[in-house]
């Protein structure tokens, strides 16, 4: 089989065989998986395995739909955050990642342009894309940080999931997921949901954790929330798999996250099916996912860029707290984001 050569020309060292896991991959449908971890970042057993065919890693099993919904609605922020609605320095943290988010953007979109919003948080990035003169709005599962956008921002973000949501086809220029897809247990069938939606050339804006990333803690990347997880190649393949074409793909900023522009086409043809894409997904994917795992998590060469990033984390959450200091509350601050004040 040409992957297994390929695979054999990237990783010469011999390979354990695979084990089967409980449920087929949600992106190539295989089950054969390395097991890359046992435990969950908070110490409780959660398993979370690597598909050797396209790359992709998961929580194997998956979880009960009806359990993540309930979590997503009431629980998830306050779990993560330890807030029910966003404090003054989340609205401002947001609302300056927006900005740079909308930048991706701005480009390919005229004013009036219909943006959805997927996951929207505090409404943040509909609040600086409705400034930029987009017909924004947003879908937020979370009822706490759905209603302070939309009963105490006045922003067009319902509360609700993209699984309850009637769209008219074709009728969006651009849908936005910021770290939305590795929650989702089937991320494919969301994507080829988006790619009717939008409306042909229209255009999706996605950003995940990096699994791969150089400067990450690793032992805090597998807990009970992220279901799904990419890198840069296979987010790309898997925006490929759903149908779209993949404009960028990078790692930016420290590389902590995983990137993609990608465009539904102006013509589709006919989707692959799950069966049959694991004969076009490169092999070598899991491969270097493999081999990242194997490498040290902190060489020499990474400690300065590590200590680096942790200053500069520390320097911003100080600046961050002075900065919202003089603003009475999230409305606020959102006003002076808008007017490019803070
Ligand atoms: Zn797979």
């Amino acid at each position: 089989m040409a992957s297994e050569l390929g695979n054999e020309l990237i990783n010469p060292r011999p390979v354990p065989p695979p084990t089967t896991a409980c449920c087929p991959c949600p992106v190539c449908g295989s089950r054969s998986v390395e097991v890359l971890s046992q435990r969950s970042r908070d110490h409780t057993p959660l398993s979370t395995v690597l598909c050797v065919y396209c790359g992709v890693a998961r929580t194997d099993p998956m979880p009960d739909e009806g359990e993540l919904a309930r979590y997503y609605q009431s629980e998830y922020r306050l779990d993560y955050k330890g807030v029910v609605t966003p404090r003054k320095k989340h609205v401002l943290r947001a609302g300056r990642l927006a900005r740079e988010r909308l930048l991706y953007l701005k480009h390919y979109l005229k004013p009036g342009d219909v943006l959805l919003d997927i996951g929207a948080g505090g409404g943040e990035f509909v609040a600086v894309a409705l400034a930029e003169g987009l017909s924004a709005e947003g879908l937020e599962p979370n009822q706490g940080y759905a209603h302070h956008a939309s009963m105490v921002l006045g922003l067009p973000v319902r509360q609700g999931t993209w699984q309850d949501s009637t769209v008219t086809p074709e009728s969006i220029a651009a849908v936005t997921m910021f770290h939305v897809l590795e929650h989702l247990p089937d991320p494919i069938a969301c994507l080829r949901k988006l790619a009717e939606w939008l409306r042909p050339g229209g255009l999706l804006l996605v950003e995940v954790p990096n699994l791969t990333a150089p400067l990450a803690t690793r032992k805090r990347r597998f807990h009970r929330a992220h279901l799904v997880h990419f890198t840069p190649e296979t987010l790309r393949e898997s925006l490929n798999i759903a149908g779209f074409e993949v404009l960028e793909a990078a790692a930016p900023g420290d590389g902590g996250n995983a990137l993609a522009l990608a465009r539904r086409p102006e013509a589709r043809g006919q989707f692959p099916h799950a069966d049959e894409t694991a004969a076009v997904i490169p092999y070598a994917a899991a491969q270097r996912v493999l081999q990242f795992e194997q490498s040290s998590p902190l060489p020499a060469s990474l400690v300065l860029p590590h200590a680096r990033r942790l200053a500069r984390r520390l320097a911003s959450m100080v600046e961050e707290q002075l900065t919202v200091r003089s603003f009475a509350d999230g409305a606020a601050v959102l006003e002076a984001l808008k007017r490019g004040r803070v």
